[in-house]
This record gives C-alpha cells, sequence and structure tokens, in this order.
C-alpha cells in the first residue's frame, strides 16, 4: 500500500510558510506500514487540485488531504475531488446546524456561504473535527477497478493531528492488514558516502523489503533501514539480519548502530575502559568540551579542559614550551603534541586530546601565515604514547570546526 499526501494552500508554495503537516501524517502513516511515495504541495486553484487528485489517485492506494476545507472561496478540496472522481457532494443537514449552533453561541450570524462545509461527497463517512467548523471525510471506494482511500482533513495542524490520530487512523488501520514497524540505524564517521554505499548496496539491495536511505550528515554518514512485517518480532528480526551484514562489511568504521551519537559512544568507550578525558581547544574553542558535556553523565569520564586560543594561553595552562611554538607555529603537530600532552600532566586524566588548526577565513599569522586554511593537528596522549594526526579539511569555519572536533572524537574512539 502506498500513500500519496496533498498539501492545499498557496502560503506553501511561498518562501515565508513550509509543509509540516505531511511529516506528521507521515510518521501516522509509517506506523500503519503504509509508506508515502509522493508528497504534492499546491495553491488553492481548482484545475490544478482536481488535475493533482486524478495523478495522486492514478499512482496511489491512499491519499491524505491537508487543507482547503474551509468556508471560503479559495477553499477548494471537496469540489476538486468530487470532479476528479465524478462524484456528487451532497450537504448534510446535521452539519449545517451544527455550524449554526457554533455561531449563535458566539452571538453571531452565520454568513451563508458557511454552509459549503457541510458539502459531502457520496459514499464518505463525516469526520467531526471537534476544534473547529471544518469536518474531515473519509472515503472508501473503487476508481477503475481499484480500491483507493481518500482522507480530506483540515489545514490548521491543531485541527488536522487529533482529527487523523482520533478517526482517520483508526478507519484506516482497521482496513489494512496488521503491519509492525522496525527501525535500525548505522553511522559511520569521516567517511566518503560513495565509499560507503559501494561497499554496502550490494547487500542492502539484497532486502527489497527494507528500505534503505543513506543520509550525509556533517562529518558522518548515517544509513536507515525500516521495514513493516505483520509482526514486530519478524521486522526487527528483518533488519537486525541486514544491520548485522552491514556491520561485517564495514566493520570498525561503524560506530552506532541503535542512533548513539559520536559523542556517547566515546564515553561509553571511556566508561568501559575506566579512564578519564581532558581537552586543550584552540580553533574549536571548546566545541568539542561543549560536545560532550552535553551528554548527561559525562562528568565521569570528561574532567574538562582548557580553551587555549592565544600563545600565551597555550603556554601557561598547557605547559607548551613558548620557544616551541615560535618556532614551529601554533598550528603545528609539534605543538598539538605538546598540548595534548600538557593538558593531560595538568589534569591528571588518562587520556589528553588537543587541537590546534586554522579554521579561516582570516589566514593564520608568524610562522603559521604561510599553512592553508584548513590544516588542522589533532593529538591524543596516553602519558606513555602520543598519537598525532595531521588534516586537510575544507569548507567554511563552521563545517572545518566541526570536523575537526568529529576527528578528534574519533581519534578517542579508535
Ligand atoms: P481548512 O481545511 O481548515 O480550510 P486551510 O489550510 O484551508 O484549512 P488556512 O486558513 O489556509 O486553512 O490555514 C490555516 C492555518 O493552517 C494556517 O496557519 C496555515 O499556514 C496552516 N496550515 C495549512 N496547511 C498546513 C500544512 N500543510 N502544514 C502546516 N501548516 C498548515
Ligand atoms: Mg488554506
Amino acid at each position: 500500500m502506498i500513500a500519496e499526501i496533498i498539501a492545499i494552500g498557496s502560503e506553501m508554495l511561498t518562501p515565508f510558510r513550509q509543509d509540516t503537516n505531511s511529516l506528521y501524517l507521515t510518521e501516522g502513516l509509517n506506523n500503519l506500514g503504509v509508506s508515502v511515495a509522493f508528497k504534492t504541495i499546491i495553491g488553492d486553484n481548482l484545475a490544478q487540485l482536481t488535475a493533482a487528485v486524478r495523478t495522486a489517485i492514478s499512482r496511489a492506494d491512499i491519499v491524505l488531504f491537508s487543507g482547503g476545507l474551509g468556508p471560503t472561496e479559495d477553499d477548494l478540496t471537496r469540489e476538486a475531488v468530487a470532479a476528479a472522481l465524478n462524484l456528487e457532494l451532497h450537504r448534510d443537514n446535521d452539519i449545517v446546524t451544527d455550524l449554526y449552533k457554533r455561531y449563535a453561541a458566539r452571538k453571531l450570524v452565520m454568513p451563508p456561504n458557511n454552509a459549503k462545509q457541510a458539502d459531502v461527497l457520496a459514499g464518505a463517512t463525516v469526520l467531526p473535527n471537534p476544534n473547529g467548523s471544518a469536518p474531515g471525510q473519509y472515503l472508501d471506494t473503487v476508481v477503475d477497478g481499484h480500491r483507493k482511500i481518500l482522507i480530506l482533513l483540515p489545514g490548521p495542524p491543531n485541527e488536522l493531528k487529533p482529527l487523523f490520530d482520533n478517526q482517520a487512523k483508526p478507519l484506516l488501520a482497521a482496513t489494512l492488514p496488521p503491519r509492525h514497524l522496525a527501525r535500525r540505524q548505522l553511522r559511520m564517521p569521516l567517511i566518503p558516502e560513495s565509499q560507503v554505499d559501494a561497499r554496502t548496496a550490494p547487500i542492502y539491495q539484497q532486502y527489497s523489503d527494507i528500505e534503505t536511505t543513506i543520509l550525509a550528515a556533517p562529518g558522518e554518514i548515517q544509513l536507515h533501514f525500516i521495514t513493516a512485517k505483520p509482526t514486530l518480532a519478524e521486522a526487527q528480526a528483518r533488519v537486525d539480519e541486514l544491520t548485522s551484514r552491514i556491520e561485517a562489511e564495514m566493520q570498525e568504521d561503524v560506530y552506532s548502530s541503535h542512533g548513539e551519537s559520536l559523542e556517547e559512544v566515546v564515553l561509553l568507550m571511556l566508561g568501559l575502559r575506566h579512564l578519564t578525558l581532558s581537552a586543550a581547544e584552540s580553533c574549536t574553542g571548546g566545541l568539542l568540551s561543549q560536545r560532550l558535556t552535553a551528554i548527561a553523565g559525562s562528568s565521569r569520564y570528561f574532567l574538562g579542559g582548557a580553551v587555549v586560543y592565544s600563545d600565551a594561553l597555550k603556554t601557561s595552562f598547557a605547559d607548551v614550551p613558548a620557544d616551541l611554538i615560535a618556532t614551529h607555529g601554533p598550528v603545528s603537530a609539534e605543538v598539538a603534541r605538546a598540548l595534548a600532552e600538557g593538558i593531560r600532566t595538568r589534569t591528571g586524566s588518562s587520556l589528553g586530546i588537543s587541537i590546534t588548526g586554522i579554521a579561516g577565513p582570516t589566514p593564520g599569522t608568524g610562522p603559521d601565515a604561510e599553512k592553508p586554511i584548513g590544516l588542522v593537528y589533532v593529538a591524543l596522549s596516553d602519558g606513555h604514547d602520543t598519537q598525532v594526526k595531521q588534516l586537510n579539511l575544507f569548507g567554511d569555519r563552521e563545517r572545518i570546526r566541526w570536523w575537526a572536533s568529529q576527528h578528534a572524537l574519533e581519534l578517542i574512539r579508535r
């Protein structure tokens, strides 16, 4: 069963408004095992809307409409569906009476055009709207020998959501075979999307019943899997099988298989190995520390550190010899090493991590003047050994800083 969502309203074709209802509806449909194959956003125009309805019923089993059910000239959803399916609209007297009562309760006289909200498609079930005046409609019908379900919902999110959840969804659930949804997610840092796809596509393509999405997030690639089966156990077993096979292929590149963030995994790893960590950050200005401390409970493993942006603070807070900075420049493997060792010794942590680099857009100065923007060094010291990594990052300041923190976390994890 596939669905299409049609969001109606000219305002969503401007730069100022977004169609968010369809996100909500998609989640609800997914939970019933129905995937959304098409979304259409269309203005308040009868001819265009009618054409969109025809297209939707030609390619989807279930069509959900959001908006265009109000009383005004530009509320055209009922008319468009009637025209596209060649159905009559009947004015429902109970709804009309109800509309009059609503106005009377507020000591207002109802304008006659308001009654068009009581027009019901032949064969449709009315879905009363406790939060507004336009009721929804649910039509289970046959078009050219194919069963089609059309659900008309009002546009205001506070009306649409309860109407969908409490009325449309139970009707839909009753007509669909029971489906249960399972999702899994694998995350891989600092690896190109094309490489992930080249290595994993031969595997996930064998699972046509699982929807696989590759998502490029800042500094990492995520693989999302989703499937629907008659029982939850079946659905879970199926996605678990696929994730295990992908993990076996990607090995250490996978840092998370249940959606944990990289900083969460790093803290977990520190806990398992009974290690503590401190950080000396220059170009990231505390971003790494911020990411780690954003995780509740991080204080057991992350002791803290220093933002040592100036040369003087690198010396006074992390004991980097001033002549080392003068000779090699603050953005150098030597200074990164000294920073990691210095902060580790100063704080008494088991591990010290450091980041120093040129985030741009202004170039480095002094001994760093000739070094390219995006040159970053990260170093990790454990008291015996210090690993130093040179990174040649690209992009704007924000990207370089984020990727530097991502590399630092990955250096700790590995
Ligand atoms: P009705 O079916 O009640 O006539 P409508 O969409 O025609 O709904 P409008 O007056 O156009 O009613 O919109 C009411 C409010 O709902 C507006 O703030 C509008 O931006 C919002 N809205 C309409 N459709 C959506 C949508 N798809 N996503 C988010 N907000 C929406
Ligand atoms: Mg509208």
